[in-house]
């Protein structure tokens, strides 16, 4: 790492330079010794309004994105009322606006309300400001319907971005299904239910051209289905969780009484042992295209519930790039640009963004980690409204200094020394 000078004038990087840059700037930032990258980008978030606010809305969603060094987001539908329609599609971006501390770019259903029977207006959509379509929370189950999405989402040039679960295979599930769930005799999710609809959107991608996204990909067979059909040169990419990087179905804990924990339930679920080792191996030979954090707030009576009762989801911004850092870059497994660009530039070029570059002339998005010094991830860490995190009690490095958003600086710690 070396030492440069960056001059930040309005929304843009002006001058990048290794000495002095200006005699009399209005704020000098002294970053010595702190890393500085690119603004990153998360693929996949739940913000929850309108509709949730109790869980997370909008500004503290962006809170704590800015907070994990996010300064653009992607916010899924499944809002209440749900984002199928042009008005409340152009509402949620201007909200995000108006708050002005991260960009959060909205999504748009794939099927009107969510239910799988009818396609929503495609174009009225993306002219509303939608940047992909999806029915996120639910899979897409009828074949001639999500065939038909990827041809229409291709002439309006929109990636699909499916959450793969057949609900044949997985109905009623609250864990991975296999030696843990028979073991505290709770409902399993059947791997293959992932992984016959990515087959599958695999397979309507080469007939159609359409661009086929799978989300929060989680087990091996998907993930061989996607090696394939990019071998095969089809619009097709991926994105992993960092919990399904890190964890597996092993690694859930029981509570005092006896059950087990559902801070660690999520869709889809912690996998095998085998399966998060695939999802380790794609995204060092890069199968994966980025990292998506899932961030999915749930009040804590809500996940004090029996795990066959309690919502699926866990939060994920402010531990993402901790996590992968920690647990990839610094023991050398990944190099440190690599994780960056996923987390970034392939995040946002997933959607057609422009970013993860810093260079003269590109808007300021930055953030500075301090990558030395270690934290202990505890409830007091998160600035969103939930807590519902499987790595609190983990000691973690890369922890962000300051997040700036074109130009604005909209995240600064107070908490810690440089
Ligand atoms: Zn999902």
């Amino acid at each position: 790492m070396q030492n440069i000078n960056v001059l930040v004038e309005g929304k843009r990087v002006v001058k990048i330079a290794p000495s002095e840059i200006l005699t009399n700037p209005d704020r000098v930032i002294d970053a010595t010794g702190l890393f500085l990258a690119p603004g990153l980008v998360d693929p996949q978030v739940h913000f929850r309004e309108p509709g949730m606010e109790y869980k997370e809305d909008i500004e503290s969603g962006s809170r704590a994105a800015v907070k994990g060094g996010f300064t653009a987001v992607i916010s899924m539908p499944n809002t209440s009322p749900i984002a199928d329609h042009a008005a409340i599609v152009a509402k949620m971006w201007q909200r995000s606006q108006q708050i002005g501390l991260c960009k959060v770019y909205p999504t748009a259903a794939v099927t009107v309300g969510l239910k799988g029977e009818s396609l929503t207006d495609f174009a009225s959509l993306k002219a509303a400001g939608a940047i992909a379509l999806t029915d996120d929370g639910r899979g897409v189950q009828r074949d001639d319907l999500f065939l038909q999405a990827l041809a229409k989402a291709k002439v309006v040039d929109l990636p699909v971005l499916d959450h793969s679960e057949d609900e044949a295979l997985s109905a009623g599930g609250a864990i991975h299904k296999g030696e843990v769930s028979a073991r505290y005799k709770v409902k399993g999710i059947d791997a293959d239910s992932e992984a016959v609809h990515v087959e599958r959107g695999c397979e309507f991608s080469a007939t159609t051209g359409g661009h086929y996204h799978v989300l929060h990909v989680s087990t091996a067979r998907s993930i061989q289905a996607v090696r394939k059909a990019k071998a095969a040169g089809h619009r097709v990419t991926a994105e992993v969780s960092p919990h399904h990087l890190l964890l597996c179905d092993e690694d859930i804990p029981l509570r005092a009484g006896g059950d087990l924990d559902a801070n660690w339930k999520m869709n889809p679920p912690l996998r095998s042992k085998q399966d998060r080792d695939a999802c380790k191996a794609a995204l060092l030979d890069g199968t994966i295209d980025a990292i998506a954090t899932d961030h999915a707030p749930h009040a804590p009576d809500e996940k004090r519930l029996p795990i066959e009762e309690a919502p699926f989801g866990i939060i994920g911004l402010e531990t993402a790039f901790p996590l992968i850092y920690t647990h990839f870059v610094k023991n050398g497994t990944l190099p440190l640009a690599r994780c960056v660009d996923l987390m970034s530039k392939q995040a946002g070029g997933l959607f057609g963004l422009r970013c993860g570059r810093i260079a003269e002339g590109s808007l300021a998005d930055l953030v500075l980690f301090n990558l030395d010094q270690p934290f202990v991830v505890d409830e007091s860490f998160f600035a969103s409204k939930s807590k519902n995190s499987p790595f609190v009690g983990y000691e973690l490095f890369g922890r962000t200094k300051m997040t700036m958003m074109e130009g604005s600086i909209v995240f600064e710690s107070q908490e810690y020394q440089r």
